[in-house]
């Protein structure tokens, strides 16, 4: 009852402000015109208009009405620098206070009755760090002053504590806008405004958040270092550790800025993409590929044949592929571009030391002014019983096991139905081996749209492989040599026989054994990062599989030229992640390739969408080269030409989706893409028919209709 009341006068306080134009009294027109007639009052009776205008900044903003910013700037026009501030910064932090208490009154219990649960994370975060969060809000007013009061009022901070935060916080902000008001009661005539003081009272009032910011950002990073002394001095600008995609890329982007930086490598360099990942992974797809086209090799018109190799010869090759690009990322490389390279391994001693464990055995130790780690990510061995007995292979040690193999694997038992898994099924199968994969969910590849799934399954069924999905590994049996696999499928048990298990259930990132820990640098499946990839330590950056979301070579490159960058010039200006068009392939026969929202993202996220596609079956360069599968489908925004996801299914997907990330990133849309001539006849012009297609769907039909009429007419 109590609340209704409150809720009443309040909202008829509110309505009548509006109904009666009172918020015409509060425009820095009103304020200029009426300011004679103020400072007259003034002069006659200083306390009474001094207590009024308090009085009147409280209403205003406990009841949470536009006006506050032009009532500070009045205080300075009125009464001065000195008394307008002590005004305004004890009126504002009581009308704040009025407003939290009427927010805390009127809604908090409801908030936290109805949103309890998900409030759980920031009731928390409020009890911990309220004053330090509110604080920083108060210095840096990004979000609108009446908000902030609104939305505190629902979270557990104390009163006594949101009243002192809010006046020390808000103290900087108030004197620069009273200043600016002081400045705007000497404006008399137009000449005025070019007036320097005046300029600089409002160049303050702009560059006052960025100011702001950097104090927060100064204090915030006093609290972390703490504990930790500084040196005095740094031997490096940068110190990088891993040299995957995401250490080998920072370092470059150091060195060629001429920074002084040292790259660690515990074990290879150029880290999973080029040892056990992308490079080694393609030249088997490749091999594998050209086996299954020679039993194909009818379709051609050539006569079939069932491909003689020797399995070791493949793996050789696979290895000459690594050989020969391992020169891109080798030490000899990156030591002439101006990287110091060590080989050993590294742990981060304190936010600006680094240890080295050098493969000689000697220890080193580096002092530098920011790190990026870039340790990446090792495959998840699942923690099935008995699986140490029967032993497996993941994508880290099989190109070394099945190096010493005549022909591939017998019975290869593939656990995971993701890109990785997928992409390893079809190759051994189409060398041979007898593959069955298990995946635990309803489908394959299950990141991408059903229909693409499906496609998957059909593709790698197509080759031989057993795809068995709904079904959960259990644990691994030995009798004597036999090797077995128990899963359950709805509820049933069976036991599956294999030679070989390949883990392919994901990869976790490296977060132990190198100072995370001991640094107290949060981390969850991944160290914790913001969007400048700074972790809790502005200093020390991550990229990569390390940092996620992405576990790609170009995400990790990507990532590591705003680690690089943030590191070496941050204190200048820092860059945010961007990671608003990502592609990825996952390199199946046919290739699926995707980027930005798929139908099923665009579903979870609630995003409208339109949906066009093309058959590439219909492709006359598909045709001819015996590819004629697949298709290109286009998300867009209904009735816009804006591109919100593709995916193509098809032969060389991966190299036909360029030219719609490159749309997507330039924001160009499906009329650019018609608009551009496509060499004719490449599997390319599959994005141009696709665009085609979108085109036709949107036809401005009723235009049509009188073009048809001036047709006819024209033929008399
Ligand atoms: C089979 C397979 C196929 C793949 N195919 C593709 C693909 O086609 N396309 C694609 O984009 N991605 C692919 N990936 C993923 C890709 O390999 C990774 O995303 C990429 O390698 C990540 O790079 P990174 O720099 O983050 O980590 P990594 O390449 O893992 O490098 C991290 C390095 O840090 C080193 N290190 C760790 N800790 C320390 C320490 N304390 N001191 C010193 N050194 C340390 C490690 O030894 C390692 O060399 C594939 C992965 C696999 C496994």
């Amino acid at each position: 009852m109590k609340r209704l009341a409150l809720f009443a006068i309040i909202a008829v306080a509110i309505v009548a402000f509006f109904v009666f134009d009172l918020d015409q009294y509060l425009t820095l027109a009103a304020l200029k015109e009426g300011q004679a007639t103020f400072a007259a009052w003034r002069q006659q009776s200083p306390w009474l208009v001094a207590g009024g205008f308090f009085l009147l900044y409280v209403v205003v903003t406990g009841l949470s009405l536009p006006g506050a910013a032009i009532m500070t700037l009045a205080a300075g026009a009125l009464f001065g620098l000195v008394t307008g501030t002590v005004l305004v910064s004890f009126a504002a932090s009581l009308g704040a206070t009025v407003a939290f208490l009427v927010s805390r009154f009127l809604l908090h219990d409801l908030v936290q009755q109805r949103f309890g649960k998900r409030l759980k994370a920031i009731n928390e975060g409020m009890a911990k760090n309220g004053a330090f969060y509110l604080f920083t809000i108060r210095l840096v007013p990004v979000f609108p002053f009446f908000i902030v009061n609104l939305l505190m009022g629902l979270t557990p901070i104390r009163t006594r504590t949101f009243y002192w935060v809010s006046q020390v916080g808000m103290l900087a902000a108030t004197v620069v806008y009273v200043n600016a008001g002081t400045q705007l009661a000497r404006l008399d005539s137009l000449s005025d405004i070019l007036s320097p003081e005046l300029l600089l009272s409002f160049a303050l009032l702009g560059v006052f958040p960025l100011i702001a910011k950097k104090i927060v950002r100064a204090i915030q990073a006093r609290r972390v270092y703490r504990r930790w002394p500084r040196p005095a001095r740094f031997d490096r600008n940068l110190v990088v550790i891993g040299a995957g995609a995401a250490g080998l890329v920072s370092a470059y982007i150091a060195a060629a800025v001429k920074a002084k930086v040292t790259l660690i490598e515990a074990h290879k360099m150029g880290g999973d993409c080029l040892n056990y990942g992308c490079v080694p992974s393609k030249a088997l797809i490749k091999s594998a590929k050209l086996a299954q086209q020679m039993r194909h090799a009818d379709h051609y018109g050539l006569e079939k044949t069932d491909p003689r190799f020797s399995f070791r010869q493949v793996m050789a090759r696979v290895r000459q592929v690594i050989r020969t690009v391992e020169r891109h990322d080798s030490i000899e490389r990156y030591t002439g571009l101006g990287v110091e390279v060590l080989q050993g391994y590294a742990r981060i001693m304190d936010p600006w030391t680094v240890e080295v464990k050098l493969n000689d055995g000697t220890t080193q130790r580096l002092t530098t002014r920011s790190i990026v780690i870039a340790a990446g990510a090792r495959p998840v061995i699942p923690p099935l019983p008995g699986i140490e007995e029967v032993g497996y292979v993941t994508s880290d040690t099989l190109w070394e096991e099945f190096a010493r193999l005549d022909q591939a694997p017998g019975r290869l038992l593939v656990l995971g139905g993701g890109p990785i898994g997928c992409e390893l099924a079809q190759s051994f199968a189409r060398l041979g081996s007898q593959v069955t994969q298990i995946q635990r969910g309803p489908r394959i590849m299950p990141n991408e749209d059903e229909e693409v799934s499906a496609l998957a399954r059909a593709a790698l069924e197509r080759d031989g492989v057993t795809v068995l999905t709904d079904h959960q590994a259990l644990r691994c049996e030995r009798d004597g040599p036999r090797k077995f696999m128990v899963v359950d499928h709805q509820g049933n048990e069976r036991r599956i026989e294999f030679d070989t298990l390949l883990c392919a259930v994901g990869r976790a990132a490296r977060l132990r054994g190198y100072g995370l820990e001991e640094l107290g640098i949060p981390t969850d499946r991944t160290v914790a990062t913001n969007e400048y990839l700074e972790t809790l330590y502005p200093n020390i950056f991550a990229a990569g599989d390390v940092a996620g979301p992405y576990q790609f070579t170009h995400t990790a490159s990507h990532q590591a030229w705003y680690a690089a960058v943030n590191a070496l010039f941050g204190n200048l200006k820092r860059f945010k992640v961007d990671y608003s068009v990502i592609p990825w392939c996952t390199f199946i026969d046919p290739e699926v390739a995707h980027v930005g929202l798929n139908e099923r993202q665009a579903q979870e996220k609630g995003v409208a969408y339109e949906v066009t596609k093309y058959g590439i079956d219909d492709l006359d360069r598909a045709i001819t080269d015996g590819a004629a599968y697949g298709f290109v489908k286009v998300l867009t925004v209904p009735g816009k030409d804006r591109i919100l996801g593709v995916t193509i299914v098809g032969e060389h997907a991966g190299d036909l989706l360029a030219e719609f990330v490159l749309a997507m990133k330039q924001g160009l849309g499906l009329n650019e893409i018609l608009g551009a001539i496509h060499i004719y006849p490449t599997l390319a012009e599959a994005n141009k028919f696709a665009a085609g297609e979108w085109k036709r769907a949107h036809a401005p039909q009723r235009l049509l209709k009188w073009v048809e009429r001036y047709h006819a007419w024209r033929r008399g």
